[in-house]
């Protein structure tokens, strides 16, 4: 009896069993995930990581630059009532990372773990999107409302100008024409191109976020010849020069890899960290 009062229940178990697989809905496969991005264990342009996020969500960031431009007003304000001018005045800006923000551009290469390229950049400069630093449209609008004309001098190649001037223009800058960006030629120092300027402008203020945009002293010259040149150039920072911060990149980091740019990533990754002061 026992026995088979066993029997039937094992049946009826079995019955409800299969009954409860017909019924139920089968549950789903695990959503295939989109196939990950080459990995390699030096993660391109990780170590950028806290730099962009500084630059784009930092309140701090955002007061440097209002801060760089409320003394940049303020120093041309008092030459322009000071000096009487010899010759027309000009200021002299730096664009990327001075003027337009790139640090979408950035944030791309961190999530597609890629390296900074000339043709991903160039369909980055082609979009024109770029937004303005803050402080940096107002500032110069009210350096040209006053007779000083604005000269964009920067390393962009020559032919990134359309993409460049669709750029500044979009965002109200002013001077947005091919007579007043400078865009890098043959090579890289601006010396020339600054030399060009003050042969017919009195030059008030350089604006930069690399010190290469200041003087030629800084360039090609290893870290710590920087910072000593820094301080020789000490009275000039906030006078006639004033530095944008750009944590992003720049010579401040490609004097790290001795200005050789194609190094693996294993090797920057090892200069990186061999630069590192402790105690
Ligand atoms: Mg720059």
């Amino acid at each position: 009896m026992r026995g088979t009062l066993f029997s039937r229940a094992l049946v009826l178990a079995l019955l409800a069993g299969a009954l409860t697989a017909c019924i139920c809905p089968r549950p789903s496969p695990p959503p295939q995930l989109a196939p990950s991005p080459p990995t390699t264990s030096y993660p391109t342009n990780e170590h950028t990581v806290q730099a962009v996020l500084w630059v784009q969500r930092s309140g701090e960031y955002r007061a440097l630059c209002h801060q760089a431009f409320n003394l940049a007003r303020r120093v041309l304000d008092e030459e322009l009532k000071a000096n009487p001018a010899p010759k027309k005045r000009a200021v002299i800006v730096d664009v990327d990372e001075t003027v337009l923000d790139n640090s979408p551009y950035q944030a791309r290469l961190v999530k597609t773990r890629q390296s900074y390229a000339p043709a991903t950049w160039r369909q980055w400069v082609d979009l024109a999107r770029a937004e303005a630093l803050a402080g940096a449209v107002e500032f110069l609008t009210h350096a040209a409302a006053r007779g000083v004309e604005v000269f964009y001098i920067s390393n962009r190649r020559i032919e990134e100008q359309a993409g460049t001037l669709a750029n500044l223009r979009a965002k109200g800058f002013p001077n947005a024409d091919d007579a007043h960006l400078l865009l890098r030629t043959t090579e890289g120092s601006k010396a020339k191109r600054r030399a060009a300027v003050s042969a017919t402008y009195e030059i008030v203020l350089l604006l930069g976020d690399n010190l290469n945009d200041f003087s030629e002293a800084f360039d090609g010259k290893d870290a710590a010849t920087r910072i000593a040149e820094v301080d020789r150039l000490a009275k000039e920072f906030g006078r006639r020069f004033i530095v944008l911060p750009n944590p992003l990149y720049g010579d401040f980091e490609d004097s790290i890899y001795r200005y050789n740019r194609g190094l693996p990533e294993p090797e920057r990754d090892a200069l990186r960290k061999g630069a590192l002061k402790d105690y």
